[in-house]
């Protein structure tokens, strides 16, 4: 077989229309030799996946294959939740060198000091529709209607779904436009299809209801995968905290630092996303969400409206360290979206949270896992070794010999620091 790259046509075609439409592993395989003739290309590897075609279908149109993400595994991490209680070795795909080694060792601290206690403090999926009217004082009108109205929408929304709830319907007024918050439990789904959906018949309803003159299923407001202020204050998904106090022995043992030393890393941190004007503060909460979301068959681009949260890092007057992070707006799946799919599924398995009744449970792992990677991040950023980590875990240079393996000589190696 020849190696070389098909000849690359020099047309602009869409990709067929009827290819378009298959899921079949011959109309896959149909496809990709057609994007390898466009564009010149070979997608072999892109092509070589267990993944089938039909599996694919509802998330993802015109599929030519998969992408592969490294996975690898950390753990033990103990978790003292409500939900999840026990031992969990946490899958996280990524390419960033140092991040599993990173999350290990805060899993380590967590477990050797007892493990993460993590409470959910509300479990609501929001959507945000906006309504025309005439005049400020018709949107004004309508607004005040909801309470009365709310029965009938939650009614109407409900009918479109089994599991979702309509739970509270919050007006903003802005002159002529009425902005609407649904919130929703939408049990152990994501929930968006599903609340989008409801929203839609609700509103329908409200806008007949009050005489809106038009209507739009979304208004930009819920910060659906869009950071804001609102989601730090107001939330949207679960709101989990995740806490943990670590004795000054596993501070020093295993972070290989001290509670002051975080402390003061926090301090000065957080001065430093204040004068940026972050929305939270936090040191990495995106890595660990998006390793575990690519894992675990979420949808990542919420990773945006995830990683809007607080982590605190406080020494007590024993030298111990109190740490928590605070997610106002987690929203995690066990169902729909990506979470049967093979890998995904056999991540969730791996936690025990594969399917039915298991959301609130994941929700309360990712939050004791963002706990570890921040408690290694202060660490790393505290005794200076960030660069040496990345330089030992993390660097893969195109253009020079292949790197050292650092496997097995790990008392050496500087601890990782993602
Ligand atoms: P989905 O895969 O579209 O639907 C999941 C469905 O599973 C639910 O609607 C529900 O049906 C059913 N279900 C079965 N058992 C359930 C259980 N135990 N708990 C909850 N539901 C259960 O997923 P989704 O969660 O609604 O939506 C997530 C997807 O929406 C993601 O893939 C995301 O990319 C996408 N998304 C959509 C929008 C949008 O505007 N529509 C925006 C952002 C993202 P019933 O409803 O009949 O109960």
């Amino acid at each position: 077989l020849s190696t070389a790259p098909p000849p690359r046509r020099t047309g602009h075609a869409l990709v067929p229309r009827l290819l378009g439409q298959g899921y079949g592993e011959a109309q896959i395989a149909e496809r990709r030799r057609w994007v390898e003739a466009e564009t010149g290309c070979r997608l072999d590897e892109v092509g070589a996946t267990t993944m089938a075609g039909e599996a694919m279908r509802g998330n993802v149109e015109n599929p030519i294959g998969a992408a592969q993400v490294p996975l690898g595994v950390a753990g033990p991490l103990e978790v003292h939740g409500e939900h999840a209680r026990g031992v969990f070795y946490v899958p996280l795909a990524t390419t960033e060198g140092a991040l599993v080694r990173s999350y290990e060792r805060g899993m380590a601290a967590i477990t050797r000091a007892g493990g993460a206690t993590v409470r959910l403090l509300a479990d609501e999926n929001k959507v945000c529709p906006v309504l025309t009217y005439t005049d400020a004082a018709a949107a004004v009108d309508a607004a005040r209607r909801l309470p009365e109205l709310l029965p009938e929408l939650a009614a109407a929304g409900g009918a479109t779904t089994r599991h979702g709830r309509l739970l509270a319907a919050v007006p903003t007024v802005v002159g002529r436009r009425l902005i609407v918050a649904f919130s929703w439990s939408t049990g152990d789904a994501h929930g968006m299809n599903m609340i989008v959906r409801g929203s839609d018949a609700a509103c329908r309803l409200l806008a007949e209801r009050t005489g809106a003159v038009d209507r739009l299923a979304l208004s930009g407001m819920s910060s659906e995968k869009r950071p804001s202020g609102a989601l730090l204050a107001g939330g949207k998904g679960k709101r989990a905290v995740a806490a943990v106090r670590l004795p000054r022995r596993v501070v020093r043992a295993v972070l290989g630092t001290t509670a002051e030393r975080l402390a003061e890393v926090w301090h000065a941190t957080v001065l430093g996303h204040l004068s940026a004007g972050t929305i939270g503060y936090n040191g990495h909460l995106a890595n660990g969400l998006t390793a575990l979301f690519i894992a675990c068959g979420q949808d990542v681009a919420n990773v945006v409206n995830c990683a809007v949260g607080v982590t605190d890092l406080e020494a007590t007057a024993e030298g111990d360290l109190h740490a928590s992070v605070n997610l106002p707006s987690l929203t995690v799946a066990t169902v729909g979206g990506g979470t049967g799919l093979g890998t995904a599924r056999e991540c969730l398995e791996m936690l025990g949270c594969a399917g039915t009744g298991k959301a609130p449970k994941l929700a309360e792992i990712v939050a004791a896992t963002l706990l570890a990677g921040e408690l290694s991040f202060g660490a790393a950023v505290g005794s200076g070794e960030m660069v040496a980590a990345h330089e030992t875990y993390g660097r893969n240079r195109p253009d020079s010999p292949a790197a050292a393996d650092s496997g097995g000589d790990e008392a050496r190696a500087p601890e990782a620091a993602s």
